[in-house]
């Protein structure tokens, strides 16, 4: 059974946070697995992954709002212009691991699974390895 998959995502923004859940739960459901645990990889250095309130939008601004605040553009030594989208890339990190039991993802009940884009618009991919386990 295939327990590899990956998909694309689109931004449209230079910095925006997509909600990816349904996406991941999908390849879960592809899986057939009902318990273990599934790791969701981002193969960027611009872009990263993180898990936080779906239930209200303005939450991902405020994260978003903040973390230009913390990270500006300004003057860095890498010179393609983009190191401020690789500084925030790896605070937010390139991969999660998440529980899998009864088919499904043990997410909280307002957590959601959101790819971090900071240096789009751009297609990106998403890896998804799922791992049965007792
Ligand atoms: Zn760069």
């Amino acid at each position: 059974m295939e327990d590899l998959f990956s998909f694309e995502v689109e931004t449209h923004s230079r910095a925006q946070m997509l909600d990816i859940t349904s996406r991941v739960r999908e390849a879960l459901r592809e899986s057939g697995t009902s318990r273990g645990t599934c790791m969701v990889y981002v193969p960027h250095t611009t872009a990263g992954i993180t898990i936080n309130e779906s239930a209200d939008p303005s939450v991902v601004v405020d994260i978003l709002e903040q973390m230009e605040r913390l990270v500006p553009k300004g003057h860095y030594h890498h010179q393609e212009g983009n190191a401020d989208a690789h500084i925030k890339a790896s605070m937010m990190g390139s991969s999660l691991t998440l529980l899998v039991d009864r088919s499904d993802l043990l997410l909280g009940t307002w957590q959601g699974i959101f790819f971090c884009e900071f240096d789009g618009p751009r297609r990106r991919r998403v890896m998804v390895k799922v791992m049965p386990g007792v």
